[in-house]
């Protein structure tokens, strides 16, 4: 499988040891300017949010054109596809595959026809009523081309479209009332685009100014730079539509809450972006602060795992007063094209990725930070790393409660059993990690960091309080679609 055959040892180190970003969106409004080659550049910058698949379409007023295959951003496209895609909007994707199989079919956009026109949909997110939507439309009549939500979204707009009858943005808030989960969606006809978050905010969106134009992405990173002016997250439940008339806002639907994903701070999101108002770099800084007031074993320095948990680290070591320093080296230049060591050689996975900085470390009690532990295997690795290299302690801290339970909302997580801590007391991931200390970084804690605005977030993959009840088995729709 595509997966498997070409993982870069830093993707497979992890995927062992993080949960998985799904999808990432840019959206681009901008006649006149060169749209193709701007979304581009700008999922170039959302690369992190996935790396299996990458693809534009690109409307001209007429048509909608559309480029896309497996692989990064980089490898997708080359100059010459970008410049047989001219036009006055566009809508870009990259992704990795969550209710869908990693095939060709389930890169999107996706571009369908719905009687008087072309549409073009880009979804970041998963929807948990997938299952029984689809098992409806099919017995209607429609056809699937994949095996992903994305295509039951687009259904359902289309057959809302009523032959063109309607006005696009109609048609999705139409969609609104049936669909349910987390969706960041772009919806591009031959002449607009639509950028539509879910009601209780899941995935991130946000909203720019570049010249006369406009533009969306999933997270603000992308819109510094294309050079883009950040103007304000789009707000759960709202659809955004631009046209040549300039900006419009609609409500598309309610919820009792807004519940956006936190991982997106934890670990997601680049620490450059700044989502719903908070900087990531800011809040990751205040989870190590919060941690060190929770955790302050008697150790010489404090180390991050990099990169996930370089932020958490000098907020420790800002709050503790114990020396920053950077006891391991991120090697950066992995491609995709290397060999994956045999299991035998597994460990050296992990060593090639990362490598001890033995004059740092030898002799010293070390914290050892990072953002997450999902399996416990790398963390594992490393403690044992940070041993051969002389190290008299290793303590760890984790920048975030323990992951006990799956994410039903566009996060790849491995299923319950595969969860360490869903299996394991914190004691016994210490003594499975081999490390002489461990702890986890407070639910209460974690909320503490976005003070009055505590509520504003889903926390279900640490206490199972989903705030969009699931009701069937989301992951089942890959099987049905294959
Ligand atoms: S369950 Fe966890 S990973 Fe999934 S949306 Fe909620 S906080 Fe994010």
């Amino acid at each position: 499988m595509f997966r498997s055959q070409y993982l870069l040892p830093s993707a497979a180190a992890e995927e062992e040891e993080k949960l998985r970003e799904e999808c990432g969106l840019f959206g681009i409004y901008a006649p006149g300017q060169p749209v193709a080659q701007l979304t581009y550049y700008g999922l170039y910058a959302l690369q992190h949010r996935g790396q299996e698949s990458a693809g534009i379409a690109v409307a001209d007023g007429r048509v909608i054109r559309l480029h896309k295959n497996m692989g990064l951003v980089a490898e997708v496209f080359s100059p010459a596809d970008l410049a047989a895609l001219p036009g006055i909007m566009a809508c870009g994707h990259v992704r990795y595959s969550t209710t869908g199989s990693s095939l060709a079919i389930n890169a999107q956009p996706m571009v369908c026809y719905y009687g008087s026109g072309m549409l073009a949909l880009a979804h970041n997110g998963n929807l948990v009523n997938a299952v029984s939507l689809r098992r409806r439309l099919a017995a209607e009549g429609a056809l699937f081309q994949s095996s992903i939500d994305s295509e039951v979204i687009m259904n359902v707009i289309a057959r809302a479209m009523k032959g063109g009858s309607r006005l696009v943005e109609e048609a999705v808030a139409e969609a609104m009332k049936v669909i349910r989960g987390a969706y960041s969606l772009l919806v591009m006809t031959e002449d607009k685009l639509l950028a539509v978050r879910d009601p209780h905010g899941v995935r991130p969106l946000c909203l720019g100014r570049l010249g006369d134009g406009y533009v969306v992405a999933s997270e603000s990173c992308a819109l510094d730079t294309v050079g883009a002016e950040f103007i304000r997250d789009v707000e759960p439940g709202e659809i955004v539509v631009i046209d040549e008339k300039g900006l419009r806002s609609f409500r598309g639907g309610e919820s009792s809450r807004k519940a956006t994903c936190i991982f997106e701070y934890i670990y997601f999101a680049r620490p450059d972006s700044k989502i719903d108002g908070f900087n990531v770099t800011a809040v990751r800084r205040a989870m190590g602060r919060q941690l060190a007031r929770e955790y302050r074993p008697e150790v010489d320095i404090v180390i991050p795992v990099p990169d996930s948990g370089t932020a958490a680290a000098r907020g420790y070591a800002e709050e503790s007063g114990i020396p920053f320093e950077e006891g391991l080296m991120k090697n950066r230049y992995i491609g995709r094209t290397f060999i994956q060591p045999e299991q035998k050689m597994r460990d050296l996975a992990v060593r090639l990725k990362l490598n001890p900085v033995r004059d740092v470390l030898a002799g010293k009690r070390v914290l050892m930070i990072d953002d997450s532990i999902v399996r416990g295997t790398t963390s594992g690795k490393i403690v044992r790393m940070l041993r051969e290299a002389g190290v008299r302690e290793v303590h760890m801290g984790v920048s975030s409660p323990p992951i006990v339970y799956p994410c039903y909302y566009g996060i790849d997580t491995s299923c319950r059993e595969e969860l360490i801590a869903a299996k394991k007391t914190v004691a016994e991931i210490r003594e499975f990690i081999g490390a002489d200390g461990l702890h986890y970084l407070s639910l209460e804690g974690l909320l503490s960091v976005f003070g009055e605005r505590r509520g504003e977030f889903c926390t279900a993959c640490f206490d199972g309080n989903y705030p969009i009840p699931i009701k069937e088995d989301v992951r089942k729709l890959a099987l049905e679609g294959d």
